[in-house]
């Protein structure tokens, strides 16, 4: 692109003396600020970049375009829920009612949101059959930690001090065994079938009076329904163990079934998945967590109670006793993200949200089954909300996963998830979510056939993909060991 703003930094964009204000004067410009000791005054104006409105508005329009995000395209990455963020939960968690708040406000000045928060509760209880709902946690590995700790004080609050492990499969998320160690408990991994689900003859030795619980998603990350799901949980109870849901991707459940149902105590979600709130760049998330009737006990506090049912007025407070975990967060949690997760489960309503999973099922059988000739398909049958590839199904080209993913970028289509989970060398793993048309759905998949062609007749034009995008293939390791994240940096770099 030919243009004086594009790729630029705004500094160097700066040009001196140039405004992009016109300010009143400050009136208490002649007031001397004495009391301040004056090692903490400034005595030389900042090196802010000098710039016109227009020039920061093209600045960074142009920076936006070159992002990738739902709201430029599809975006199927798999294990993350990257599903259409509706914009009226924008404008309800943006309402001046809400987002002015304050913490500390008296508790009869935020009736409204305390009320948003206590129906939220109640619904994802509703949603997910469980008892009730702390929504602390900021995160889903932060909700698990919630969750383990819950796990374990249940054990210890009836003097069971020796369960300290936690049995994980091994398709498992990486937070699983993650949190599970930041918990203090030790990981077992269990294997899994030829199928992708938990091989039951290899959990069995594995449990005894030292297992704190089992922590499972299901579908589990290939995007199978783990079918023996009642048969585990009686194992895992039997040896009085708890059962833990990772309700990251509650999404394929939505509607259909209840971990609370199926023998689950203790669950997350992500509020910043399954309930359509914005996510990726590390931004706000919340990862609530629910528990089955008694666990309530074990919960973070504070926590948001109905005072009067009649006069349909709430409080917040320390709401369990002795055996809360404590405190897990600053306040309540992430307001604006349950905001919205609370706009987006009252817009769709009963009647509405139960067609999530189905549809999101039905996306995903449809490009699993319109490409499996081409790309090498290890688990074959229905899968639910995702499924995985292990590559091209001609692996003589030496186009690999990775480089699929960089041509799907050339074509205006975020990559799927790549070598992940763990358990194929050539893992593709594809997400399409419920709210994507026909339209996109055939428009990916013939791309993907294209690419699959492509690697046959000009290879090496596929492993030096993209072509068309605003920087080329990047060296991600060194990225990741040696970030360059300031300007100065990147000066000295190009000097
Ligand atoms: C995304 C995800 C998590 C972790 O959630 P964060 O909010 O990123 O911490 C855990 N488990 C599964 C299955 C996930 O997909």
């Amino acid at each position: 692109m030919n243009n004086v703003y594009y790729g630029k930094l705004i500094f160097e964009l700066s040009r001196e003396g140039r405004h992009g204000y016109s300010l009143p004067k400050n009136e208490m410009s002649d007031y001397r600020m004495d009391f301040l000791p004056s090692a903490l005054l400034r005595s030389e104006a900042p090196a802010l970049p000098e710039v016109d409105e227009m020039t920061v508005v093209r600045h960074y329009t142009n920076m936006s375009n070159n992002n990738f995000g739902v709201d430029t395209g599809f975006y199927p990455l798999g294990s993350c829920t990257m599903k259409y963020n509706p914009k009226i939960n924008e404008d309800m968690a943006a309402h001046p009612s809400f987002c002015n708040l304050h913490p500390l406000q008296d508790v009869n000045t935020v009736q409204g949101a305390l009320e948003v928060y206590y129906k939220l509760q109640e619904s994802l209880a509703e949603l997910a059959g469980m008892k009730e709902f702390t929504l602390n946690p900021f995160a889903g590995a932060h909700g698990e930690l919630t969750g383990l700790m819950v796990m374990r004080s249940y054990h210890m609050s009836r003097g069971d001090e020796k369960r300290t492990k936690v049995i994980v499969p091994d398709s498992a998320h990486g937070t699983n065994p993650a949190s599970a160690a930041v918990c203090g408990l030790d990981v077992v991994v269990v294997k899994s079938r030829p199928d992708g689900t938990v091989d039951v003859d290899d959990l069995r030795p594995l449990l005894d009076d030292t297992i704190a619980g089992m922590m499972m998603t299901n579908p589990n990350t290939l995007g199978i329904f783990e079918h023996s799901i009642a048969e585990i949980a009686k194992l895992v109870h039997e040896c009085g163990g708890l059962m833990y849901y990772d309700g990251a991707n509650l999404n394929p459940m939505l509607g259909k079934v209840r971990p609370g149902d199926i023998g689950f105590d203790i669950m997350h979600i992500n509020l910043h998945k399954t309930f359509s709130t914005p996510h990726g760049g590390g931004g706000p998330g919340s990862g609530p967590v629910g528990v089955r009737a008694g666990l309530e006990q074990f919960l973070p506090n504070p926590h948001v109670v109905r005072k009067d049912l009649d006069e349909d007025t709430y409080r917040y407070d320390v709401e369990f006793g002795d055996n809360s975990l404590g405190s897990i967060s600053g306040f309540l949690g992430n307001f604006a993200v349950m905001m919205r997760a609370y706009t987006y489960i009252l817009t769709l309503g009963h009647e509405n949200v139960k067609n999530v999973g189905p549809l999101a099922t039905l996306n995903a059988n449809y490009i699993k089954e319109s490409l499996k000739d081409v790309y090498e398909l290890p688990i074959g049958g229905v899968c639910k909300h995702e499924f995985v590839f292990d590559g091209l199904k001609d692996k003589s080209t030496g186009v690999t996963t990775l480089d699929v993913a960089k041509r799907l970028l050339d074509y205006g289509f975020h990559a799927p998830t790549i070598y992940f989970p763990l358990l194929f060398h050539e893992a593709l793993m594809v997400e399409p979510c419920e709210t994507e048309s026909k339209e996109t759905l055939d428009a990916f998949i013939a791309v993907m056939r294209k690419i699959a062609e492509e690697a046959k007749t000009d290879p090496e034009m596929v492993k030096s993909a993209p072509h068309h995008t605003p920087v080329r293939r990047l060296d991600d390791t060194l990225a990741a060991l040696k970030p360059v994240v300031t300007y100065a940096e990147l000066s000295s770099m190009e000097n």
